[in-house]
């Protein structure tokens, strides 16, 4: 990542310094320009470029080329250190700059300003960051303070009472700073965070989502907003109920095509003004000519666009101060030279006023923006509107949010008449099954019915109910639409209400309400029949991981054995304990023993082999615990393996369905779950419409597609809002797989009606006050046959996977490292103690014990050695030869209770290790 961006300036001839609108026109001028001070009109950049941050140098020299400037850009990498800072500033400084342009952030922008303060260069931020001395920086990005003001009022606006803040770990939450406080100063918040870490949110996100979060606040660095949006998706956390506010000012400079009809509330900030702004699309135009990725204007970052105002600034206060302006000579950090124009160069563009892209830039005494303006934008299935302004620390909302009483009183809804649309497509609408001869208005019921009725409540209208099975198709041959989408744009009806999906092509011939519910794709399926379990359900029990690492951990600790074994002093013994002076000591720690010691605690049966020396006890114990562990969780989870008998589905993936060749699939004909396949570019869903539509496999409606379900060897790719309420009254059928897709829907009007938004406060109502969750479970789970099916248990049992066993491979491994920590000390010791014996130096000994250890082989050492130096053998081995009965004395009298069991040794010159344990007790 690019982090530092520093640029020099020097004014032009001032015929060229403004810009002009006609592009051809400006480059024949530049072109005209003399260069002053380098070969070129541009110096050549230097140093590493960072992908990621190259719009922030096209945008300097875009705006460098147009104001005249000369530009010299230094880079350095994120992680790079302080002495770099240093010198890029300081070579910046010799170079005759007039000021810097930090692009930085953070801990690189105080140290710029703090060389900048020595050698009083103007500095100007691009970055959000809160440097409060009033020194020789100038701050392009809005304060915290501003955004803090603005989130305090935006959350008071949405009546938010209970909401949650998202930050990412390791930034300040400055700027929601007053949220924060509203928990503690008032009784009637209830703020909680959630901190986002890693690169992985989903488990934040569904914690959050699991404990009924509906309103969040985002306060996090923009490159980190997509992630969020598209794990918030994935976990079900961008339907109608959520509502968030963005704190970066660039949330809408993103793409967010994929969560208009999700029925999400999103709100965001914007920092520069788009409307009829000239300058700044032909800025774009340029930009994308410099720049490889074609951006349109409004999805030019404000920190882009902060670079062209920070080039803007330094323009027009240099043009100002033509005469009075020298250019600094000979700045030299070395020397603590400074530049005594510096001051007043900074004074001026704190105190004139300039018109940028971020629109007007003002400046306080500290150099942070003064009277900060943010459009505030809203996603709405119609696209990003703007809602309001923040402008002189006052919020003003355009969007009409009436209160309850206003709107009964002002609708011009009220006592009017509509003729609705419905469908009778259950549980959307049904005709009442009565023995009365019904009529009007009564003879339908349904979810739809009385959603329509409690809107009529609130906005005082009434309404007619006229019947319309199609819900509207648009004919490719002659571009008319038919059905519903047809009654509307005609007049004959005023609005539509049954599942009606909003899609985009929809929306070009009708309006839609804001959405009412959210939903997904889903695939019905018949419940296969159930699986006995398979011949080898034991091994199920732990994932293929664990099985591996077990393995992979007994051979590693039979090695980590027989090295601690072997340099562990105390594991080498005398054979025959009855021979005061052995020619040779033995170790009991040879691969096979090691492995019989391993395998026989993790059977539970325990080994004969018993370590004597600290080191490998405390491994062995470790291990003890290790298979405590595993074989516990072992056993808890088996008999629900063996038992449990397991559905076994013939595909479990839009591809894995794909390429069976005998279930035959479909979806409801002229609904927009066909469209969905027809419009995909993806070649597998594509492949599907082709095979859907060639074989007849459409059905006319969602009872139809049940039916075939249940009866034939069918998937019926329906939407889960449907395919949950046929589950719970058809107890054979699932749903396989997740929803994919994610849309809504809405209430269906004539485009540009005038009642839209008199629905859309009466639904937002609904919604607030839990009405259409109540509907919806009176729908779904009680009339016309809910509850039938109870509730499925998940039966499947859990597999033991890595994540569960962690902490146990952890243990063993800490205690392995510690075992052999102390194995490496007490080996150390037994080499100084020779060292000093044999007199020999101790590298000698320590690469002869080395040597020695790991050779892995041989489990037999002797006593005497061979000295290095012939002479004083004789005595030291004599010595050694001591030292060795006297141990093998303390053995006998039973002071060391380490020994009691140790003399069972395996020794090659005894035939194994039973006839050496027999031996020992013999001799002992
Ligand atoms: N809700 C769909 C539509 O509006 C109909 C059902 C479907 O296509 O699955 O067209």
């Amino acid at each position: 990542m690019l982090d530092t961006l520093v640029s020099e300036m020097e004014p032009k001839a001032n015929s060229c310094r403004r810009y002009v609108a006609s592009l051809s026109d400006k480059v024949c001028r530049l072109r005209k320009t003399p260069t002053k001070y380098s070969p070129g009109l541009f110096q050549t950049r230097r140093g590493i470029f960072y992908t990621d941050s190259e719009e922030l140098k096209a945008a300097l020299s875009v705006s460098a080329k147009l104001y005249n400037f000369e530009i010299s850009i230094k880079e350095i990498a994120r992680n790079g250190t302080i002495l770099e800072l240093n010198r890029h500033v300081c070579e910046l400084a010799e170079e005759s700059v007039i000021g810097i342009i930090d692009g930085t952030g953070g801990q690189s922008t105080e140290f710029i300003q703090a060389l900048c303060d020595i050698l009083e260069l103007p500095h100007v931020t691009i970055k959000h960051n809160d440097i409060k001395e009033n020194s020789y920086i100038l701050n392009l990005h809005p304060s915290s303070m501003a955004y803090d003001m603005v989130m305090k009022k935006l959350v008071a606006r949405k009546e938010w009472e209970e909401f949650t803040i998202l930050y990412l770990k390791g930034y300040s939450l400055i700027r929601t700073n007053s949220l924060l406080q509203l928990n503690t100063h008032n009784d009637r918040y209830v703020v909680t965070l959630r901190e986002l870490n890693g690169n992985d949110y989903r488990d934040v996100l569904i914690s959050a989502k699991e404990s009924g979060y509906v309103n969040f606040v985002v306060d996090c660095p923009q490159e980190n907003v997509p992630i969020i949006l598209q794990h918030a998706q994935e976990v079900g956390l961008l339907a109608d109920e959520h509502s968030y506010i963005f704190v970066s000012p660039d949330l809408f400079t993103l793409d967010l095509e994929r969560y208009r009809y999700g029925g999400v509330n999103m709100t965001g900030l914007r920092l520069a003004d788009f409307e009829e702004n000239e300058d700044l699309w032909n800025f774009a135009f340029n930009f994308n000519k410099e720049f490889v990725y074609a951006h349109e204007a409004d999805q030019l970052t404000s920190e882009i666009l902060l670079i062209h105002d920070a080039v803007l600034i330094f323009s027009k206060a240099t043009e100002k101060m033509k005469y009075g302006l020298k250019r600094p000579e000979g700045l030299s950090c070395e020397n603590g030279t400074s530049w005594n124009h510096g001051s007043s160069l900074l004074n001026f563009m704190k105190t004139n006023k300039v018109e940028g892209f971020t629109r007007t830039l003002t400046f306080n005494g500290h150099g942070d923006r003064h009277n900060v303006i943010f459009d505030v934008l809203e996603l709405t299935p119609a696209g990003n509107i703007t809602i309001g302004t923040w402008n002189n620390n006052n919020l003003t909302i355009s969007r009409p949010i009436l209160a309850g009483s206003d709107i009964v009183e002002e609708t011009i809804m009220k006592n009017r008449t509509f003729k609705v649309l419905i469908a009778t497509s259950a549980p959307y609408g049904y005709v009442k099954e009565s023995s009365d001869q019904l009529e009007g208005n009564d003879r339908y019921e349904g979810f739809t019915i009385d959603l329509i009725e409690k809107l009529s409540e609130i906005l005082g209208f009434s309404y007619e109910f006229e019947v319309e099975l199609e819900y509207g198709t648009k004919d490719p041959q002659t571009q008319k639409w038919n059905g519903m989408i047809y009654q509307l744009m005609e007049d004959k009806a005023d609005f539509a209400i049954c599942d009606f999906t909003i899609t985009s092509l929809r929306q070009s011939a009708i309006d839609f309400s804001t959405p009412f519910m959210s939903l997904g794709i889903g695939i019905l399926y018949k419940t296969p029949s159930k699986q006995p379990p398979e011949m080898f359900s034991f091994m199920a029990v732990f994932s293929k991981e664990v099985w591996y690492y077990m393995v992979l951990v007994q051979l590693g600790l039979g090695v980590i054995m027989i090295f601690v074994g072997r340099i562990s002093h105390k594991e080498w013994q005398n054979p025959v304990p009855c021979i005061e002076q052995p020619e040779e000591l033995t170790n009991q720690f040879s691969f096979a023993n090691s492995v019989w010691l391993i395998i026989g605690s993790v059977m539970q049966q325990g080994s004969e082999i018993a370590p004597i020396a600290l080191a490998p006890r405390m491994i062995t114990s470790v291990w003890w615990f290790f298979t405590m562990v595993i074989v516990a969780s072992y056993v808890g989870t088996l008999v629900a393996f063996l038992t449990v008998e397991k559905n076994v589905l013939p595909f479990e993936t839009l591809e894995e369905l794909y390429k069976q060749k005998s279930i035959s699939y479909g979806a409801k004909s002229k609904g927009s779950t066909l469209g969905f396949f027809q419009h995909s570019p993806n070649p597998i869903l594509a492949g599907m419409y082709k095979k859907m539509v060639d074989n007849h496999w459409l059905v006319a409606t969602n009872d139809i597609g049940v039916a075939k379900c249940e009866n034939e060897t069918y998937a019926f790719f329906m939407e889960s809002t449907s395919l949950e309420y046929y589950k719970e009254r058809h107890c054979d059928l699932l749903q396989v797989g997740d929803s994919f897709d994610s849309k809504s829907y809405g209430i269906g009007m004539k485009k540009g009606s005038p009642y839209k938004k008199y629905i859309d406060y009466g639904l937002r109502k609904l919604k607030e006050s839990g009405e259409i969750q109540k509907l919806k479970n009176i729908w779904w789970k009680e009339k016309r046959g809910g509850g039938k099916c109870g509730i499925k248990r998940d039966e499947e049992q859990k597999q033991l996977g890595l994540k569960n066993m962690l902490g146990a491979f952890v243990v063993l491994g800490v205690g392995c490292l510690i075992g052999l920590f102390i194995s490496i000390i007490d080996m150390l010791w037994g080499v100084f103690k020779r060292t000093v014996k044999y007199n020999t130096t101790f590298k000698f000994e320590l690469i002869e014990e080395l040597k020695f250890a790991l050779k892995f082989s041989g489990d037999t050492k002797p006593v005497k050695r061979h000295q290095k130096a012939q002479g004083s053998s004789d005595s030291l081995a004599e010595a050694e030869a001591k030292d060795e009965i006297k141990s093998l004395r303390s053995i006998k009298s039973g002071r060391s209770t380490d020994t009691n069991r140790t003399h069972h040794s395996h020794s090659s010159k005894h035939s194994g290790l039973s006839m050496a344990f027999a031996k020992r007790r013999e001799y002992s």
